[in-house]
């Protein structure tokens, strides 16, 4: 399997070449060359693998999805790395991604019962030991850079804790956080790991992590390296759960299911893409936005239109608050007949001139919906608070704001006889302010978070200003 670039790149490179880099070098995201397609026979096989989420089945499934994609790890090391990412000990139950069922025909597929209470984790989590595996093997070290304002961050630290030949650098703005979501990352005291407090908004903590990025000689000298949501291995751990959402959902591999994914970056629904074009039977992706509707606006209308930082607002859903969706290229090069000139038109210098592109007249806009199944819908503050109040009163489930956006768009778009499958991205307690909005009482905790608020932290606040924060890696690379 080789990978190329969605702007056209003459290069292919194999998966462990991609494995630790971001953009490709025409500024493009990596797919594959094409998709492995999966038949009636492989269907079943994955199904038998999954073994109805016994012990192991999760891992299982992994391995033979990865397998399809990755020829330059040695089998019996893929197979070793997915069964000590994907355990009851880190996830908590031995199917991974238990369905609850809502209704007859409604469920949630649980994501977030991974360290740091968000689906990140089922990703993330694979990331850590892959990049621990590949600059082994190398001899190699990283030093991980990124910005966070909660969910990516704690989530690349908890799979990255302890981990040989990586050191991550975490930029957050100083009081910013929720307290659950400072503690989460204060409170890690592992050596490798580098929380930053900047004085400052998150937009200022992505201008240092771009400035460090653009100092070549630095980058260099350091190894600096990140783990955005555009990395191809993070997408690729991202679609086996929609085959084990699948295979809990039917009985039979001839049916269909639709799944609803409250979104932001497009890559979490970008990987249900990838599934169904490997020819699992998904009916529809339904994309589900908060009011930073971006995605919900392509797809009603054909025209993507980037917002500005005044227009993106902060809602209570702030893990889908985005401008534009960084993993939406990739749907776009198929879309376009993986035309990657024309992918580079529209997402190169276009997109940053004119703020927008429009396909509303390009007779392909249509297949959005008939070849490649999407749907969308958005959701706002009101409809969050209805759909947590209505989902407790009527099943007794407690849901976070993310998922309600992704309940409230899915019931819009639910079929008779097609199970829907509403993919779940965060734990209640990691959204306390609203739960208490909605409901009038706090959500319940996992015991193995009472009183994290207490424990001790490990934070260097700083101003913001790149040379500071630059000179604090460097002094922590060269002490080790
Ligand atoms: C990251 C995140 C999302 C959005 O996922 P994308 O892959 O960026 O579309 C939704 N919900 C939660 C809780 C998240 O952390």
């Amino acid at each position: 399997m080789r990978y190329l670039s969605t702007r056209g790149h003459a290069d292919r490179k194999r998966f462990c070449e991609i494995l630790l880099e971001g953009l490709a070098p025409d500024g493009g995201l990596y797919l594959p060359e094409r998709y492995p397609q999966v038949d009636a026979i492989a269907l079943q096989r994955l199904r038998e693998s999954f073994n109805g989420g016994r012990p192991g089945g999760y891992a299982a499934l992994a391995f033979e999805i990865l397998s399809l994609y990755i020829d330059d790890i040695p089998a019996a090391d893929l197979r070793a790395l997915c069964e000590k990412t994907y355990t009851e000990a880190v996830f908590g139950t031995p199917q991974i991604v238990p369905l609850k069922k809502l209704e007859d025909g409604f469920y949630l597929e649980a994501l977030s019962n991974g360290p740091t209470l968000a689906f990140k984790d089922m990703a993330m989590q694979l990331l850590g030991n892959l990049f621990e595996y590949e600059l082994a093997r190398r001899g190699e070290e990283l030093n991980i850079l990124g910005a966070t304002s909660g969910d990516t961050g704690s989530a690349a630290e908890y799979a990255m804790r302890g981990k040989h030949g990586v050191r991550v650098f975490m930029l957050s703005p100083h009081g910013r956080m929720s307290p659950f979501q400072q503690a989460q990352m204060f409170s890690l005291m592992d050596e490798n790991i580098h929380n930053i407090a900047i004085e400052g908004v998150f937009d200022d903590c992505q201008d240092i992590v771009k400035d460090v990025s653009n100092d070549l000689a630095f980058k260099r000298a350091h190894k600096i390296g990140t783990v955005n949501s555009i990395n191809w291995a993070r997408l690729l751990a991202q679609v086996v759960y929609y085959f084990a959402g699948y295979f809990q959902a039917t009985t039979k591999d001839t049916e269909q299911v639709s799944f609803t994914v409250p979104s932001g970056n497009f890559g979490n629904v970008c990987a249900g893409h990838v599934a169904r074009q490997m020819g699992l039977p998904i009916r529809t992706l339904v994309v589900a936005t908060n009011e930073n509707d971006v995605l919900d606006e392509f797809f009603r209308t054909g025209v993507y239109r980037v917002r500005g930082s005044a227009d993106t607002h902060e809602t209570s859903s702030p893990s889908m608050d985005i401008s534009k969706a960084s993993n939406f290229e990739r749907f776009v090069f198929d879309l376009l007949g993986r035309d990657g000139d024309r992918v580079k038109a529209f997402f190169g210098e276009g997109l940053s001139r004119e703020g927008r592109f429009d396909l509303s007249t390009d007779p392909v806009f249509a297949e959005a919906a008939s070849h490649y199944g999407f749907r969308s819908g958005k959701s706002t503050h009101a409809n969050r608070l209805d759909t947590i109040r209505d989902v407790y009163q009527r099943h007794r489930l407690m849901i976070d704001t993310h998922t309600a956006d992704g309940v409230k768009v899915a019931r819009e778009h639910r079929e008779a006889g097609t199970p829907m499958v509403v993919l779940e991205t965060a734990l209640p307690i990691k959204f306390a302010e609203t739960i208490v909005e909605a409901l009038g009482r706090q959500p319940d905790r996992p015991a193995q978070f009472q009183g994290i608020e207490d424990l001790p932290k490990r934070v260097k606040v700083m101003p913001a200003r790149t040379a500071d924060v630059q000179a604090f890696i460097a002094e922590h690379c060269a002490r080790a």
